[in-house]
C-alpha cells in the first residue's frame, strides 16, 4: 500500500511537472516567442531539465529565455533598420531551441542517470554560454563602434557577422552570466554550495567563467568553421541556409555548421570550462 502511494505520488508529480512546462511553452508561442515546432522542442528541453535537475533548474532555463526575448525586442525596430534583427519578430524555432537548450537538457538526462554535482557545473556553464552569446550578439547590435574579428582584432565585420565582437556584446555578455550566475546562487543549483557568502561567490563565479568562455568559443568557431554563404538572388553575403526564398552557396567554412551548430557547441564549452573552475575551487 505504501510503496503503491509512493507510486501515484511519483506519477502526480511528473503529471504536475509536464502540465506546468505545457502551460510555459503555451504562453511563449501565444507570446509569439516561440513558433509552433519550437513549442515541441521546448516541450521536450522543458521536460528534461524539470525532471532531471528539478525546478530550480528549469527556472534557470525560463530566466534564459527571458532574458533573451527581452535583449531581442530592446530596440527591436531600430535592429531591424540595420539588417540584423532576428527574422519573423524574433520568433525562435526548433534548431535555435535545440541549439541553446539541448546540451542542458543531456546534462540533466545525465543527471537522472547518475546523479552527480558536475552536472549542475556543465549545465549552468551551458545556459550561461547561451544568455552571453543571446546577450552579445543582441546587444552588439547596437554598439556604436564597427565589431572587430575577435581572430584577427585589425578586422572590422558587419554588425550581426558570427565572430565579430563589440565591447557592448561582451558587456551584455557578462551581465548575462551575473543574473543567471545570482540566480543559481539564490536557488543552491549547484549542491554542496551553500548560503556561505565564498560558495555564492563560487557560484557566480563558474556561471561568468563558463559564459565568458563559451561566448569567445562561440566566436572563435564563428569566424574559423562556421559556413559563410552568399544569396544567388540578392548576391548579398549571408550565414543562412536560405535567402530569398533560395537555398545560399557556400563560400567560405564548414558547409554543415551553421550558427545553431557553432551555438551548440559552444555550450559544450561553455559547460566544460565551468565544470573545471567548479572542480578546481572544489564547488563540486
Ligand atoms: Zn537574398
Amino acid at each position: 500500500m505504501g510503496r503503491d502511494a509512493g507510486k501515484v505520488l511519483a506519477l502526480l508529480e511528473v503529471l504536475a511537472e509536464f502540465a506546468f512546462v505545457v502551460l510555459v511553452a503555451t504562453l511563449a508561442v501565444l507570446l509569439k516567442t516561440i513558433d509552433t515546432r519550437g513549442f515541441l522542442a521546448s516541450v521536450a528541453v522543458g521536460m528534461a531539465i524539470i525532471y532531471g535537475g528539478g525546478v530550480s533548474w528549469f527556472a534557470i532555463v525560463a530566466a534564459f529565455f527571458v532574458l533573451g526575448v527581452a535583449v531581442t525586442f530592446y530596440r527591436y525596430g531600430y535592429k531591424k533598420k540595420l539588417g540584423g534583427a532576428q527574422e519573423k519578430g524574433g520568433a525562435r524555432n526548433w534548431p535555435n531551441i535545440l541549439a541553446n537548450g539541448g546540451m542542458a537538457s543531456l546534462f540533466s538526462i545525465g543527471e537522472i542517470l547518475h546523479p552527480w554535482p558536475g552536472f549542475s557545473a556543465l549545465f549552468l556553464g551551458a545556459v550561461s554560454t547561451s544568455a552571453a552569446d543571446t546577450a552579445a550578439t543582441e546587444l552588439g547590435l547596437l554598439s556604436r563602434s564597427r565589431p572587430r574579428l575577435l581572430t584577427r582584432p585589425s578586422s572590422f565585420v558587419q554588425p550581426g557577422s558570427s565572430g565579430g565582437v563589440t565591447p557592448r556584446g561582451f558587456g551584455g555578455a557578462a551581465l548575462a552570466c551575473l543574473v543567471i550566475g545570482g540566480l543559481a546562487f539564490a536557488l543552491r543549483t549547484v549542491p554542496g554550495a551553500g548560503l556561505a557568502a565564498s560558495a555564492g561567490l563560487g557560484v557566480v563565479g563558474v556561471c561568468v567563467f563558463g559564459g565568458v568562455a563559451g561566448s569567445v568559443g562561440d566566436s572563435l568557431m564563428g569566424a574559423v568553421v562556421q559556413r559563410k554563404g552568399r544569396c544567388p538572388v540578392c548576391l548579398k553575403p549571408t550565414e543562412a541556409l536560405r535567402h530569398c526564398g533560395e537555398g545560399t552557396v557556400v563560400e567560405r567554412g564548414v558547409p554543415f555548421v551553421e550558427n545553431n551548430v557553432v551555438n551548440a557547441a559552444a555550450t559544450v564549452v561553455g559547460g566544460v570550462a565551468a565544470l573545471a573552475l567548479a572542480l578546481a575551487v572544489r564547488l563540486v
